[in-house]
């Protein structure tokens, strides 16, 4: 990684929602009210996740309307093409201008029984085809009890990161499972703190230039009116969402933090 300007990256993890008809009208709606709020997509970036089956519907929009969202998957497949039935080679998202890919969404660890390997190899797949992987890590309620609140995000994010490239360009995004989908977001100081762990993590593993590079988000229950809070904290770089992503509205007011950004 280079730049140590970190542009904020909020991203929209719309995961088994909408289909692709509906994809195009979201995408339509968010790219109008982000347009009507002169939005700099350079000084924001934008991106939205949608399923599988609605990459080529929006890539073709985003294509067609030269929309500057950023596209992104919610899984890979750690393999190359092959007799894989069902998955997803990171070269195939690559050709559909896939910028970033989610790994290790703890509903993919939980739900799919996905542990750190699976989650390092996807990672490295989605590095060797060009792809930005957008590495979740966070503890449950249980092991933040037993723990505290950074130990499990670290171990994870080692994990994922020590044998990715050198030049390896990644995004970190710590989301406690506690607070996705509940309602019950994490305080942005404990949000802070752990980013700022993390940062010191890939310091430790990667060394100053990627750890000043490397944005880190926070994802747990975020909407427009606490996401202020987390972005005014100077080591969280942006934002996963889930549940407000899909209202466009609710999303492109996320996206517009920093017009809220000193309020509440
Ligand atoms: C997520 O699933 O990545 C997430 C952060 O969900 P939510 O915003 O709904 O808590």
């Amino acid at each position: 990684m280079s730049a140590t300007v970190r542009v904020p990256l909020i991203a929209g993890n719309w995961k088994m929602h909408l289909d692709h008809l509906q994809a195009i009208a979201h995408v339509q709606k968010l790219s109008w009210s982000l347009k009507d709020a002169k939005h700099d997509y350079a000084e924001v970036e934008v991106a939205v996740f949608p399923p599988f089956t609605d990459l080529r519907s929006v890539q073709t929009l985003l294509a067609a309307d030269k929309l500057a969202v950023r596209l992104g998957a919610q899984d890979l497949s750690p393999h190359a093409p092959g007799a894989l039935t069902g998955d997803i080679a990171a070269e195939f998202l690559a050709k559909l201008e896939v910028r970033y890919v989610i790994v290790g969404h703890s509903e993919r660890r939980n739900g799919h029984g996905e542990d750190d390997g699976t989650v390092a190899a996807k990672a490295r797949a989605a590095v060797a085809s060009g792809l930005v992987p957008v590495i979740c890590v966070g503890e449950t309620a249980a092991e933040r009890e037993e723990h505290g609140g950074a130990a499990i995000a670290l171990a994870q994010l080692e994990a994922a990161v020590a044998s990715l490239p050198a030049d390896a360009e990644y995004v970190i995004a710590y989301e406690p499972v506690w607070a996705i989908g509940s309602g019950a977001a994490a305080t942005p100081d404990d949000a802070q703190t752990v980013a700022r762990a993390l940062r010191e993590c890939v310091e430790s593993l990667r060394g100053e230039a990627d750890s000043l590079a490397v944005r880190v988000l926070y994802g747990g229950s975020v909407t427009s009116q606490n996401i202020a809070g987390f972005l005014r904290q100077p080591d969280v770089d942006g934002a996963l969402v889930g549940g407000a992503s899909l209202d466009p509205d609710e999303f492109s007011r996320i996206v517009q933090f920093r017009k809220h950004v000193t309020a509440g």
